[in-house]
């Protein structure tokens, strides 16, 4: 299927260079090669040698985690081995399996490149600032700085991010709390402790959907679970205590499947029509925001827009976070930007040799959007 954004054109990013041998020379050590991650501009924090990535304000994404063990344990010690007694041992096969999908599909979406652009190099910058100042006037800068391309023969206008000093790519935001540019910038979600963008959407819609499954299913378990203790004329206090973790559990699962349910159905309809949360609340292809505009990126097919944003080929990550600087960079770095490997595009005016390219597509010609 084709994308019905713009297509990544393979990186031309310059080759990273190789790290200088370790020798028994003291300064040689001292000049050892760093890695982008070290000196990454973001708010984020890196871990396992820049491999995990995440936000620096992770949020409440521990109590997230602290959640899902803790109610999952409860539900495994306390329900699981009466219920296997008393109904069947699927019980605890299929709260395993989906226990097992929600947790990885949590730790890849907190954990994960949500698709965070590089920022320009100064050179970068100081193309694009004379491309946008053509008067040679340095001091004017008309606010805001915005220029209009056409997706799908719809103009669509992109912001100047002063903090990246680039064009945004369409869709792209810039998230305050991560202060990086995201494209196809959705949310940035402190339940998951990351920004959820192009390179993590499907999973944080796969970790909310199968969350809905496992608290619904735990909340009917332990709901059975005590119904079958308190048969008999015992009572459900009878049961409570008997089962104490039940308690617990029902508890959690009752506040929180109702907001998890919402959620997921709420994603349900950004998926299937192809906008992300920050379009929806802006209000940008709905009218809200008066110009009253059909939304671009949509496939008009409700399956269309599900394949093309759940099942397309994943991005690649932009910001090279394990490459090496340049040795001479490497040495005087620390505060300043590294010359991250970033995207330019057509519609981007950023230039540069280290950038792949983002090329516009017109792929909502009915011919091409039919032809995947
Ligand atoms: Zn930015
Ligand atoms: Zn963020």
């Amino acid at each position: 299927m084709d994308s019905c954004e713009y297509e990544q054109i393979e990186p031309r990013a310059r080759p990273t260079p190789a790290p200088t041998p370790p020798t028994r020379d003291g300064r040689e050590e001292r000049r050892r090669p760093r890695r982008r991650w070290e000196v990454f501009p973001g708010k984020n924090r890196f871990c396992c040698g820049g491999r995990v990535i995440m936000a620096r304000q992770s949020g409440v994404f521990p109590l997230t985690l602290g959640l899902i063990l803790l109610t999952c344990g409860l539900f495994f010690i306390f329900d699981c081995p009466f219920l296997v007694q008393h109904l069947t041992s699927c019980i605890p096969a299929i709260g395993g399996v989906l226990f097992l999908f929600v947790l990885l599909t949590l730790l890849r979406t907190s954990f994960s490149d949500p698709g965070i652009l590089p920022r320009a190099t100064p050179d970068e910058a100081a193309e694009v600032e004379k491309q946008i100042d053509g008067s040679g006037n340095a001091s004017y800068r008309p606010p805001p700085r915005t220029l209009e391309v056409a997706i799908n023969q719809q103009p669509v206008k992109l912001k100047y991010c002063f903090t990246c000093r680039m064009f945004r790519p369409p869709r792209t935001s810039h998230c305050s709390l991560c202060d990086n540019c995201v494209e196809r910038f959705d949310h940035h979600c402190p339940w998951v402790g990351n920004c959820v963008g192009k390179r993590n959407y499907r999973f944080f819609y796969a970790f909310i959907v199968s969350l809905s499954f496992l608290t619904a299913f735990i909340f009917g378990c332990v709901a059975t679970h005590l119904a079958l203790r308190a048969q008999g004329g015992r009572g459900l206090v009878f049961a409570l205590q008997e089962s104490p973790g039940s308690a617990v559990e029902l508890a959690i699962c009752f506040f929180s499947v109702w907001s998890i349910l919402g959620l997921s159905g709420f994603h349900t309809y950004l998926v299937a029509s192809n906008v992300t949360t920050n379009e929806d609340i802006k209000g940008s292809w709905s009218g809200k925001s008066g110009e009253g505009v059909a939304n671009p990126y949509s496939h008009r097919s409700a399956v269309l827009n599900c394949c093309a944003t759940l099942c397309g080929p994943m991005p690649p990550s932009l910001i090279d976070r394990r490459g090496f600087l340049p040795q001479d960079e490497s040495v005087q770095a620390g505060d300043t930007q590294p010359p991250a490997a970033a995207p330019v595009s057509q519609i981007n005016v950023v230039g540069g040799a280290s950038r792949p390219t983002l090329a516009l597509q017109e792929p909502l010609n009915s011919s091409s959007a039919d032809a995947s």
